[in-house]
């Protein structure tokens, strides 16, 4: 069992370090907000007063922070965890933050003789109390040897997605399609009401033919189909807008730094910026329907 430090006990981190204590690793864990450390206290890791603290006497540390300059925050400036922290320990971060920091956190962490990897997830809140998520390694593979089984407590699938970096490179690619296949199922389910075909007629033949998607037949975003689907409980998330907002962002910074073409990734993020402009940012994402149907 492993000394872990973990930073950042929100809504992912706090039921994701409880899964460690769970397995029966030693938790010391810090946030900067005092209401969060309290379900952590709960679930039986030792609370620290500083991110430093956190960081020091252990062989992992795992950031779960808002985005990519709460991670550089941590690592090199306030704390400096990356120079405080004790020879050998290794370094996850599951955030989702941009590319960009993440490959320039893993050369910092190398240029001090660390490991780093990125390993952010898919799977929300549920999945984080359930150990069920699904973490997309980016680092060498002495790293990802190590982080796997540390991994494997908090989740049900840990891929190595290559080198540094290509742990959010996956999460910003998976997520654009997504985003895009929700866009289009509502668009088709819209098209649907106004030609007077049922959602149900439609969902049965699409979801055997080649319209065939997750955000068909998993994820619904009319009510009835799929019982378990956000749809059938008014769009309450799930996964919100704002944070399919997020990620869509990070795709477009992203595809712009390596010139690549995302004409739909761009649009998707368009129409989920009117949702937020809307101030139905923290519906579900499917909930984008509305928008399409011109309901907001
Ligand atoms: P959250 O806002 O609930 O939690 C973030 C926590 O970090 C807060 O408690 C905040 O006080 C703390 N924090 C911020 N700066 C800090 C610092 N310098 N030191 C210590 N603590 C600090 O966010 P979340 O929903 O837990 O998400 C965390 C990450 O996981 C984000 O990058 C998010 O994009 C990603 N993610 C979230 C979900 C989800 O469904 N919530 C799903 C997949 C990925």
């Amino acid at each position: 069992m492993a000394k872990i430090g973990f930073i950042g006990l929100g809504n992912m981190g706090e039921p994701m370090a409880a899964n460690l204590v769970k397995a029966g690793h030693e938790v010391k864990a810090f946030d900067l907000a005092p209401a969060a450390t309290a379900k952590a206290k709960d679930a039986g890791a030792s609370i620290v007063v500083s991110a430093g603290e956190a960081a020091s006497g252990v062989e992992v540390v795992i950031t779960m922070l808002p985005a990519g300059a709460h991670v550089r925050g941590v690592y090199l400036e306030g704390d400096k965890i990356l120079d405080t922290a004790d020879a050998g320990t290794l370094f996850i971060d599951s955030s989702t933050i941009d590319v960009e920091t993440a490959r320039a956190m893993g050369e910092a962490a190398d240029g001090k003789g660390l490991a780093m990897v990125d390993a952010p997830v898919s799977g929300g809140v549920m999945a984080a109390e359930a150990a069920t998520l699904t973490f997309m390694v980016g680092g060498s593979d002495a790293g990802f040897e190590r982080a796997k089984p540390i991994l494997e407590n908090m989740g049900k699938n840990v891929f190595h997605a290559g080198g540094p970096g290509n742990g959010q490179a996956a999460k910003i690619c998976n997520n654009m399609l997504l985003a895009i296949s929700m866009i289009g199922t509502c668009e088709a389910f819209v098209l649907a009401e106004k030609l007077g075909l049922d959602h149900q007629k439609l969902f049965e033949i699409s979801s055997t033919a080649s319209g065939q998607c997750w955000s068909l037949t998993s994820y619904c975003p009319v009510p009835g189909p799929v019982p378990a689907a956000p749809s059938n409980r008014d769009y309450q998330p799930g996964f919100t807008a704002a944070m399919m907002l997020k990620d869509l962002r990070l795709s477009q910074e992203a595809a712009q730094a390596v010139c690549a073409a995302t004409p739909l990734g761009a649009e998707a993020a368009q129409l989920y910026n009117l949702m937020e402009s809307a101030g139905k940012e923290g519906l579900d994402f499917s909930g984008i329907i509305k928008l399409i149907r011109g309901e907001l």
